[in-house]
């Protein structure tokens, strides 16, 4: 046996890393990025402001101006604060690490964003999924019957939810908050397609956090998510933070594209007329089914028997798209695809590509 395989973690050494495909020459629709670049004078701008930068000193690590702006432009309500992480990834491993103690139990509707259990296993914390009902809506009274019986100290709600894009019903989602005994933390990183939102409830539950990132309206590339909370939260979280875990250039420009929100707005409307666009246009199409969505992605089964969604999947790789085949995973997942909504011209491309590979 190699020393590596003496010493690494067994149930590691079983898993897989988390899988990105390669997107190279292909439209890419499988990680709901935004489809825009920034206008040709912004990104100028920022070429300069990056020039400008002590790429010699480490960041500042409270990153006070960002943390600053984000309140202000996110509109985080008075007395709380924020936490910044290198992606809302990271904010995950900050939380999971929090609570992560003997015995703790971290909690989830399932299916959902994979990092949630994901990060309890590397912090040895016991995951508890609670299914979704089939039509992928809260079952809340199974959800509440598993805190009362799990006691998590740790729940996620993603609102949206991802994969599947609905938004759970906000009284169930409040019947949880006060039924938990520990935190609950709603991860808004679909928010900007949905429009409701729990941050100005935060003021309401002492045990309630709300996540968010900037991937998802043009800046998945910088990597920054946040965390907001009052402080007897933010300032835990903030004691398993790397101590510089946001660079100088993601602080730097982030606050140039904050300063600019208008920009990302406006491309996040286009993204949600799209979507609206898109949405009969899929529902049309025979032999799929489009699962309803707040966000800038659908879930879509293929009917068929055991392997349709792959082979769907493969067809439109081959004919240059790329989406994301969740037919491997949750099984009631199976033959499921997830598209992210691109630019008009990506959208037509894979409205295409599907009609062709459902023949
Ligand atoms: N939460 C949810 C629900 C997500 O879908 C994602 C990304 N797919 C994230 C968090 C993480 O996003 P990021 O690390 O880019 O901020």
């Amino acid at each position: 046996m190699s020393r590596a395989a003496k010493v690494i973690r067994p149930e590691l050494q079983a898993m897989h890393a988390y899988p990105v495909a390669d997107a190279t020459g292909l439209v890419k629709l499988d990680l709901m990025e935004s489809p825009y670049g920034l206008p040709p004078e912004l990104a100028a701008e920022i070429g300069r402001i990056v020039a400008g930068l002590s790429l010699n000193r480490y960041p500042v690590p409270t990153a006070q101006r960002l943390r600053a702006l984000i309140r202000e432009v996110m509109q985080v309500p008075a007395g709380c604060d924020v936490l910044l992480g290198n992606g809302s990834d990271e904010c995950i491993q900050y939380v999971t690490a929090t609570i992560a103690r003997e015995g703790a139990v971290v909690m989830a509707p399932v299916p959902s964003f994979a990092m949630f259990s994901m990060h309890a296993f590397f912090f040895r914390v016991r995951f508890c999924g609670v299914p979704l009902r089939d039509d992928f809506s809260l079952d809340s009274r199974a959800f509440l019957d598993a805190m009362a019986r799990e006691q998590p100290s740790l729940v996620w709600i993603a609102y949206p939810n991802n994969p599947t894009g609905n938004a759970f019903a906000q009284a169930d989602i409040e019947r949880i908050v006060r039924a938990a005994p520990g935190l609950v933390v709603i991860d808004e990183a679909y928010q900007p397609f949905a429009g409701a939102t729990f941050m100005p409830r935060l003021a309401q539950f002492e045990n309630m956090v709300v996540m968010r990132t900037v991937s998802k309206i043009g800046m998945a590339g910088l990597r920054l998510g946040y965390v907001c909370g009052r402080p007897e939260w933010i300032e835990a979280f903030n004691k398993a933070r790397s101590p510089f875990n946001i660079n100088v250039v993601t602080e730097a420009v982030a606050i140039k594209l904050l300063e600019n929100k208008s920009v990302l707005d406006a491309q996040a409307a286009r993204v949600l007329a799209e979507r609206e666009r898109m949405r009969p246009e899929l529902e049309r199409l025979p032999g799929l089914t489009v699962y309803p969505s707040v966000a800038n992605f659908f879930l879509v089964r293929v009917a068929g028997p055991q392997g349709a969604g792959t082979r769907v999947f493969e067809s439109l790789k081959s004919q240059g798209v790329l989406v994301k085949d969740f037919s491997a995973g949750h099984p009631q997942l199976q033959e499921c695809l997830r598209l992210t909504v691109g630019t008009p011209e990506e959208n037509r491309i894979l409205l295409n590509a599907m009609r062709e590979a459902l023949q």
